[in-house]
């Protein structure tokens, strides 16, 4: 059961109560390369992306912000660390939402200011607390950044902003550790009524990135935990979109085109099961609508453990079947499967 959150909209993306859980991701240029940037940012969204953000690491990033917003189609959010004065800068440049990480912007003035700025251009703050930057006195009480730690810095950096009286407010708390992390945004949305924002921080290549994020984020979509989310990972940042889908697909929260089921192969399956698989998958990025589409690697066992999949095939020897929800429709020859698998599809949908 989704916990409801308020809704805060970011140029109209609504992240929180009954909306779909938003997917983000990060561009991994420098971002005062307008070209480059404004390039990725468009194969981003071109994969889903719904919101992105850019880092703001300097005065040459922050200026770059108002064409790159102007050039991009998505809201474009700026990630600030440390300097207040970039973060009005980026306010300044039209920036739809900025991140901020109290903890490292240091005096509650320089806060405050952040906060007066994004009241006056009425856009809304991601708070973002890192396992990797608590505040030293935190980590000194609590020895290393568990949720308690994580949750404590999270209070600590709200509390400027419910006393400024500013509550256009998301919430993350995002560690390297899983248990930790949703240990902490379990707290966080019981303790507050901000959207959140989920993520395993640095969880590194696609693989183990992908599991990592997959089993954290897993646990927290499935509780009703998480309004916006971003799968970080050590790659080309379409890969994080496609991976936030695939954890939402996985529970049936959003779908985003195809779904490729293949079985794992065992000894009755004569074919190289794989290179087909992939061949089908590669084939089936140019359909939008959501299908289950299966290849099974025999026919006796193939069609019937697929029964849930839309359309499928089932490998043989030298032959092969093509089916249409568990009942077979056509027979050819097994260099023929995967072509008149598309036309049957072809044939069933409009794409
Ligand atoms: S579909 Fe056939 S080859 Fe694939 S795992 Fe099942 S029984 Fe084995």
């Amino acid at each position: 059961m989704r916990q409801l959150k308020k809704v805060v909209s970011v140029a109209g993306i609504r992240i929180g109560g009954n909306n779909p859980v938003v997917v983000q991701s990060m561009t991994k240029t420098k971002t005062a390369n307008v070209r480059d940037t404004v390039r990725q940012i468009r194969r981003i969204q071109r994969a889903g992306c719904e919101l992105i953000r850019c880092a703001v690491v300097n005065r040459d990033d922050a200026r770059a912000l108002k064409e790159i917003r102007e050039a991009a189609t998505i809201p474009l959010i700026a990630d600030i660390h440390f300097d207040y004065r970039l973060a009005l800068a980026a306010i300044e440049a039209g920036v739809h939402k900025i991140r901020i990480n109290p903890g490292n912007i240091g005096e509650r003035w320089k806060v405050e200011e952040i906060i007066r700025a994004a009241k006056g251009s009425g856009i809304p703050v991601r708070v973002g607390i890192n396992s990797g930057s608590l505040p030293g006195g935190i980590i000194e009480k609590y020895g290393r950044p568990t949720a308690d730690a994580i949750v404590e810095a999270a209070e600590q950096a709200l509390s400027v902003f419910t006393e400024n009286d500013f509550s256009d407010i998301v919430i993350s708390a995002k560690g390297a550790d899983v248990p930790d992390t949703v240990e902490a945004y379990q707290i966080l949305s019981a303790r507050f009524d901000h959207p959140l924002h989920i993520g395993i921080t640095e969880a590194g290549l696609p693989f183990q990135g992908g599991i990592r994020s997959a089993v954290g984020l897993g646990i927290l979509l499935n509780q009703g935990i998480g309004d916006t989310m971003r799968v970080s990972l050590t790659a080309d940042p379409v890969h994080e979109v496609a991976a936030a889908y695939t954890v939402l697909s996985a529970l049936g929260l959003r779908h985003r085109g195809p779904l490729l089921i293949s079985c794992p192969v065992c000894g009755r399956c004569d074919v190289e099961l794989e290179r087909i698989a992939r061949a089908v998958d590669r084939r089936l990025k140019a359909y939008q609508p959501f299908l289950k589409v299966a290849v099974m690697g025999c026919v006796v066992n193939g069609p019937g453990e697929a029964r849930d999949a839309d359309f499928g095939i089932a490998c043989g020897k030298g032959l092969g079947a093509v089916f249409v929800r568990g009942k077979e429709v056509r027979r050819v020859k097994e260099d023929k499967l995967v072509d008149t698998l598309f036309e049957v599809i072809d044939e069933n949908i409009d794409n």
